[in-house]
């Protein structure tokens, strides 16, 4: 199925964007170097720039010409005998090869210095386009920005072309449910957590939410907030309702209109789905149980968002570990076990249930940091067995009390 959804989502429009809405965003178009980086030489270390030749034994004494800082240019030719004072990222003066650091060096008095060790030619001096040369591929088309990639383009005064990120409208159906916010709970209602977990995962994305609310179970109410999804969004994504209930209203009104499917897909959790395009706009129906919502978007929705972002890469990495409690799992369907991870001294992964594995059960997915995948086929892992572990956060590791500890 996820190769069916990949092949279905649109791709959305290339636009220019400022460096300041970047990060996050996929390149549409190839970054080719418009100039030399750096563009001129310059010292790599505060010092003194010298002829190297000039330097060849330790504790030369030089005049010193010039000072030069980050900024300023220098009109003096370094020549025998000379040297000029040089600040990180001044261009190296005409006549001058090499940067002694300034911790080899010793005043003699104004205007006179002494070099305590030999140079060569090039030592501490940034070649022109020796970070990236004029004409260069930098970034390749399909490339999700993060904030160094960003720095590069703003480095070289370039405007990316990206593309744009997907409008989501989101909404929860199901009778049951009241805002999280409500404090006493009537009999048989619960608070809808659906819509802050997927807020939550598609602002990670970086992606721009639209919040439909809790749209009930009945049939003119949910469709009456799909025509207006449809119209201010890029895709749709609604919970609950696509099951085999008698109230499952996503399924009992989009059957007919055509368009989207309802699943049952091989995974677990995550079984049914609704997926196809409604008024033309990609339709995700994701299950109600929270943690088959999770599942679903992380595993069909997550990747369909990426590729309509234009992105190459659209899945999590795994790593195998070892799964220390075994488990039996139905080996007619990929199974996503919540689990905590750690590792070994010896540097290999291993992992544990982070709790009750049914698809209600949030709090064991607010404690896994990863899922562990049991495929199809594969009905049992033994105590200590392998199995790929696919992460969903890198969590932070060392504490504070650590870190001063070293110390
Ligand atoms: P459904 O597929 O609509 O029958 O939903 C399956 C289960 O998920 C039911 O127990 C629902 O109460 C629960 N559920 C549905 N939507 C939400 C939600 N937004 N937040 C929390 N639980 C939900
Ligand atoms: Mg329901």
């Amino acid at each position: 199925m996820q190769a069916e959804i990949l092949e279905s989502v649109p791709r959305l429009d290339a636009i220019e964007v400022g460096l300041e809405d970047a990060v996050g965003s996929v390149l549409a178009e190839d970054v080719v170097a418009p100039e030399d980086l750096p563009g001129f030489e310059n010292a790599a270390m505060d010092g003194f720039a010298v002829v190297a030749s000039d330097v060849d034994r330790p504790s030369i004494e030089l005049d010193v010409i010039d000072d030069v800082a980050a900024g300023s240019v220098s009109s003096a030719t370094v020549t025998a005998g000379t040297a000029a004072r040089i600040m990180t990222g001044a261009p190296i003066p005409p006549g001058a090869n090499a940067v002694v650091p300034v911790e080899v060096t010793e005043v003699i008095s104004d205007g006179r210095v002494r070099i305590l060790e030999p140079a060569t030619v090039g030592d501490h001096v940034r070649p022109v386009g020796g970070s990236v040369r004029a004409g260069s591929l930098v970034f390749e088309s399909g490339l999700r920005l993060r904030p160094p990639h960003v720095s590069v383009l703003a480095s070289m005064g370039a405007s990316p072309v990206v593309r744009r990120r997907p409008v989501v409208a989101m909404m929860s159906t199901g009778d049951e449910l009241v805002p999280p916010s409500t404090r006493t709970l009537e009999p048989g209602a619960i608070r809808d957590s659906n819509r802050t977990l997927l807020r939550g995962l598609l602002t990670d994305l970086g992606l721009e939410v639209r919040d439909y609310g809790i749209v009930g179970d009945s049939p003119g109410s949910f469709e009456a907030a799909l025509d207006d999804a449809t119209k201010g969004a890029d895709v749709v994504v609604t919970s609950g309702g696509v099951s085999m209930g008698a109230y499952d209203v996503v399924k009992l009104t989009l059957r007919d209109r055509g368009s989207v499917d309802f699943l049952k897909i091989a995974m677990q959790p995550g079984k049914p789905l609704g997926f196809g395009t409604v008024d033309g706009i990609p339709f995700f129906g994701l299950p109600g149980n929270p943690v088959s919502v999770f599942v679903s978007f992380e595993q069909l929705m997550r990747p369909a968002l990426l590729a309509m972002m234009g992105a190459d890469r659209l899945f999590r990495d795994r790593v195998p570990g070892s799964l220390g409690d075994g488990i039996n799992t139905n080996p007619e369907k990929d199974v996503f076990v919540r689990v905590t991870t750690g590792r070994d001294s010896d540097g290999r992964w291993h992992a544990r249930s982070s709790g009750g594995q049914s698809s209600n059960v949030l709090s064991a997915l607010a404690f896994a940091d990863a899922l562990a995948v049991v495929p199809v086929g594969v009905g049992r892992v033994e105590p200590g067995g392998t199995v790929e572990l696919e992460m969903i956060h890198w969590p932070e590791a060392r504490s504070r009390e650590e870190a001063l500890g070293d110390r």
